[in-house]
């Protein structure tokens, strides 16, 4: 599904129009993150994946366009930055990079799928994480077997648990220094139920039953992108979706949207203002490759927008940070 067929199909007003104070719609002057995407290849196929990654997929960040966001962190003093893929660790100059961007970094975020870091190639990288301090985020749908593997493949559960316990057994969770972030997200068409109580259950139920420990939880509506968004648009749910996302559009959130305060780059190098943008392949106006950024500061940009930033925008609101409220 493209970006035509999701504003023709969603029978909502546009979300620019929904947004009364418009100076919301502009960026921050100095926003903190730099959100890097270095490639769509990765070892699971998840049901929800608005990237539509896989095993599959080609598309790899190049060292080039590292070095690039990495020239680009520094001339616009961004603070953190945060990494994502597909599999991020499966991009061969991952390692170099994760070390480059620690030394420039205030807080070096990576986004992993955890199963990863149980394969025999990757089973150095949870070690590799800590001594770089790297605020590892993991998705895990719920915190049961039959919701986790309905949504992201059999036996995905299983290995989370036990790639978490890895993790703790190395700090992760305990030390103040190594912070250990779940995601949650809903199993299908609906919103989230509140962060906090998400937070509670998962705390009692991953300790009770595994004896892990970690440090929050971030509840993220399904934006209705990539897979996810495919599979609203071929079973004739999208416009039911967004009408529920539109119901519970709350204005108080529009002012803390993530893309007012990051740019986020596409493994070839595009900039985008989100994940979500880049999963509809709508770029920023004006200079919009990370090499045009690399000569010169970026600014103040309006933001692009449209009817799927009613997810952002949802009861609590959602970001990669979790709700906004
Ligand atoms: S949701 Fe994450 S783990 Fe699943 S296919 Fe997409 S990138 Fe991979
Ligand atoms: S989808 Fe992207 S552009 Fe739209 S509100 Fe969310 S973060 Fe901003």
């Amino acid at each position: 599904m493209n970006i035509e067929e999701l504003e023709t199909t969603a029978n909502v007003p546009s979300f620019a129009d929904s947004v009364v104070n418009k100076d919301f719609l502009n960026t921050l002057e100095n926003p903190s993150t730099l959100q890097i995407n270095v490639g769509r290849l990765c070892n699971l196929k998840c049901k929800h994946c608005h990237v539509e990654a896989g095993p599959d997929r080609k598309e790899i960040m190049s060292k080039e366009v590292m070095q690039a966001c990495l020239d680009v962190f520094k001339n616009n003093n961004f603070k953190t930055i945060d990494i994502t893929g597909g599999a991020p660790e499966m991009n061969p100059n991952f390692e170099w990079f994760v070390e480059e961007c620690s030394k420039i970094a205030e807080k070096v975020i990576v986004r992993t799928n955890l199963v990863i870091l149980l394969t025999e190639k990757y089973k150095h990288i949870p070690e590799f994480y800590k001594s770089h301090k790297i605020n590892v985020v993991c998705s895990l749908p719920f915190y049961s077997k039959k919701n986790t593997d309905r949504q992201r493949g059999d036996g995905v559960f299983d290995k989370s648990i036990e790639a978490l316990k890895v993790l703790n057994s190395l700090g992760y969770g305990k030390e103040q220094d190594l912070l250990l972030d779940l995601v949650y997200n809903p199993n299908g068409a609906f919103l989230p139920p509140s962060q906090e109580s998400m937070t509670s259950l998962y705390k009692d139920k991953l300790s009770s039953d595994f004896g892990i420990v970690f440090n929050n939880l971030y509840a993220i509506t399904n934006n209705p992108v990539g897979r996810f968004g495919d599979f609203l648009y071929k079973n004739n749910m999208l416009d039911p979706y967004m009408q529920t996302l539109y119901a519970a559009f709350n204005p108080a959130t529009v002012e803390g949207i993530m893309c007012r305060d990051q740019i986020s780059i596409s493994w070839d190098g595009f900039v985008y203002d989100c994940d979500f943008n880049q999963a509809v392949d709508m770029k920023i106006e004006g200079k919009n490759s990370i090499f045009d950024l690399q000569k010169e500061k970026i600014g103040v940009r309006k933001i692009v927008t449209g009817k799927h930033c009613y997810a952002c925008t949802a009861g609590a609101g959602s970001s990669c940070g979790g709700t906004l409220d």
